[in-house]
């Protein structure tokens, strides 16, 4: 059966950091209109210090590697994404175990980090955040799940996308795009144009 090990997770992580980079000044533009300008710039700060601590330390185990990733980004993200995403990744690596992980256990380890998202954000799906592409995205994988790994990654990919353009006509209800009530309909969100990213760099390199 497939499953998932050490160097498969360091590769997403890698491409993650990779498309971040890319799409920073996309990222920054949307924050630009419902937010602080500052999305694309956070997201790549945090990245770039993650591909560093890749670079600099050998990890024994994917709870150890996603431990040194979830603090890195909550202590260089300032701002809400930062400690969502950093949450997100403590989560999901505490939730796998030391050996490689096959679909099942993946998909156990995305409901530990995005439930940790909810936790620690109160957001619901409608509220036109990073969650309205990733409940979708663990939905869809669950209902792929099945079919193997590949197949439910991409599906979960897709899903994210139709989550994130589901989000743009509505009212932000949470973070700063809130403070603009109506004005914020018809805008994409920066945090679910990035968790898209992260969930495609996943389907790119989790099932290669
Ligand atoms: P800040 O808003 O502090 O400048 P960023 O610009 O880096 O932080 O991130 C903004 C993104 O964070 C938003 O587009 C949204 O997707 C996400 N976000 C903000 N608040 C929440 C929340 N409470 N729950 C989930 N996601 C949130
Ligand atoms: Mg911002
Ligand atoms: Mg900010």
């Amino acid at each position: 059966t497939e499953s998932v090990d050490i160097d498969r997770f360091t590769a997403w992580l890698r491409a993650f950091a990779g498309a971040i980079h890319e799409h920073a000044a996309e990222l920054t533009e949307l924050d630009s209109a419902i937010g602080d300008a500052d999305h694309g710039s956070n997201m790549d700060r945090g990245m770039t210090a993650v591909a560093a601590a890749l670079d600099a330390d050998e990890f024994a185990s994917a709870p150890a590697l996603f431990k040194k990733v979830g603090m890195t980004l909550v202590s260089s993200v300032g701002g809400a994404s930062g400690p969502l995403y950093g949450t997100f990744f403590l989560r999901f690596g505490g939730a796998l175990g030391e050996g490689d992980a096959d679909v099942t256990a993946l998909g156990a380890a995305l409901h530990a980090g995005i439930d940790g998202i909810v936790q620690r954000g109160k957001a619901e799906v409608g509220d036109k955040t990073m969650v309205d592409a990733w409940m979708p995205a663990v939905q869809a994988y669950d209902d792929a799940r099945g079919d193997g790994l590949a197949a439910a990654l991409r599906a979960a990919a897709e899903a994210a996308a139709r989550g994130r353009d589901s989000a743009t006509p509505l009212v932000a209800h949470k973070g700063r795009a809130s403070y603009l009530g109506e004005r914020s309909a018809g805008h994409q969100d920066p945090g679910a144009t990035s968790t898209v990213l992260l969930i495609e760099s996943a389907a790119a390199t989790l099932a290669a």
